[in-house]
């Protein structure tokens, strides 16, 4: 088992060694190989994703991701972010899987990541219109809907769709051909929301999901919704998947240059998405399992200040270092 480590910028570099220092322990065969990537990688080599760190990811069984970003880039033509788009569409990580946990809360959010609005023909017309497009093959709701019925099986068995489908000729295929692959999962129930509700729904009773599943836009936007309801930036952690080839597993926020260097970001969200690395990317549950219960009671023993707490990074670590032997 391979897996390439692309530390990224900021508090990605601070959070990626955090995460290999707990999976050294947890999973001592596991190699980790470091690579270039982002702001990192644009000083370096001049481009955000070098042809080496590509090849690379493409050759690991999965891919763990720091964070991209350095002020200096942020009005640049070539910026970090440019290499996690790059990423994402040349390995076709199509779902991406965002939980969202705390008591009684469990839900994750399941969006279509490489279509979409993001995605569609876009352009400025003769008259000064601007547009964006948002379509979608039936094919691509299919895939993305398969991975959110056979997620819901090993979960609490229930998926809700979420659309716009009284407003969108694409919500209206979307929920269609949901309905079909609805048909192979018997044993999962289904419900169609519209997103305005499931907007409403997941701040006033976020309790009452399980599976949410929606298209690019929608899923970009409602998934920053439940963490922010379920302790935010330093907490959300997330997953990439396509149908071979490796995952990419990354924490949802960034490179939080306000405190890089200070050696006080929490790692929860890395090592929350290592623990969907080792479920999903390398077929480790019962890993996966410790670390996440680990990192629970670390959260709860030595929480770090965005937290309420005053705990370091490394008190952190080793506060999950200390649950994993318990
Ligand atoms: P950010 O997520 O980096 O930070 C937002 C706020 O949350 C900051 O105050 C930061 O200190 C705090 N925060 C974030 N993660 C934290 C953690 N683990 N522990 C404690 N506090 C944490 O977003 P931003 O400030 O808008 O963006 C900074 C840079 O990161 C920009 O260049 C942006 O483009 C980039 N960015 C990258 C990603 C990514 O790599 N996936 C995502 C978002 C932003």
């Amino acid at each position: 088992m391979k897996i390439a480590c692309l530390p990224g910028d900021g508090i990605g570099a601070e959070v990626a060694a955090a995460a290999r220092d707990v999976l050294s322990v947890l999973v001592p065969e596991l190699e980790v190989e470091e690579h270039v990537f982002g702001g990192a990688a644009i000083l370096a080599r001049g481009t955000p994703l070098p042809d080496e760190t590509l090849a690379a990811c493409r050759d690991a069984d999965a891919v763990l991701l720091g964070a991209v970003g350095l002020p200096q880039y942020d009005a640049a033509d070539v910026r970090p972010e440019q290499g996690l788009i790059g990423l994402r569409k040349a390995l076709d990580v199509y779902a991406n899987l965002r939980p969202a946990r705390q008591k009684p809360i469990d839900l994750i959010v399941v969006r279509e990541l490489v279509g979409g609005l993001y995605y569609g023909p876009k352009g400025t017309r003769d008259d000064g219109t601007v547009f964006d497009t948002l379509e979608y093959h039936p094919s691509q709701v299919q895939r993305i809907a398969h991975r959110a019925f056979a997620l819901a099986r090993r979960r609490h068995g229930q998926v809700t769709s979420v659309d716009k489908a009284n407003v969108l000729e694409t919500s209206r295929m979307w929920r269609r051909v949901v309905n079909e692959v609805a048909a192979d999962y018997a044993d999962v129930r289904l419900e169609h929301m519209l997103v305005d509700t499931a907007a409403m729904q997941l701040v006033t009773a976020p309790e009452r999901f399980d599976v949410i599943l929606t298209e690019n836009t929608f899923g970009d936007i409602l998934s920053d919704e439940a963490s922010a309801v379920t302790g935010g930036l330093g907490l959300a952690a997330s997953a990439s998947l396509g149908d071979d080839g490796p995952g990419i597993f990354e924490p949802v926020h960034g490179s939080a240059p306000d405190i890089a260097g200070r050696g006080v970001a929490n790692p929860a969200a890395m090592l929350r998405s290592a623990a969907l690395m080792l479920e999903h990317g390398l077929d480790l549950p019962a890993e996966a399992e410790k670390l996440s219960a680990a990192v629970d009671s670390a959260i709860d023993r030595a929480p770090t200040k965005d937290l309420g707490g005053n705990a370091t990074t490394h008190e952190m670590v080793a506060a999950v270092l200390i649950a994993l032997e318990r």
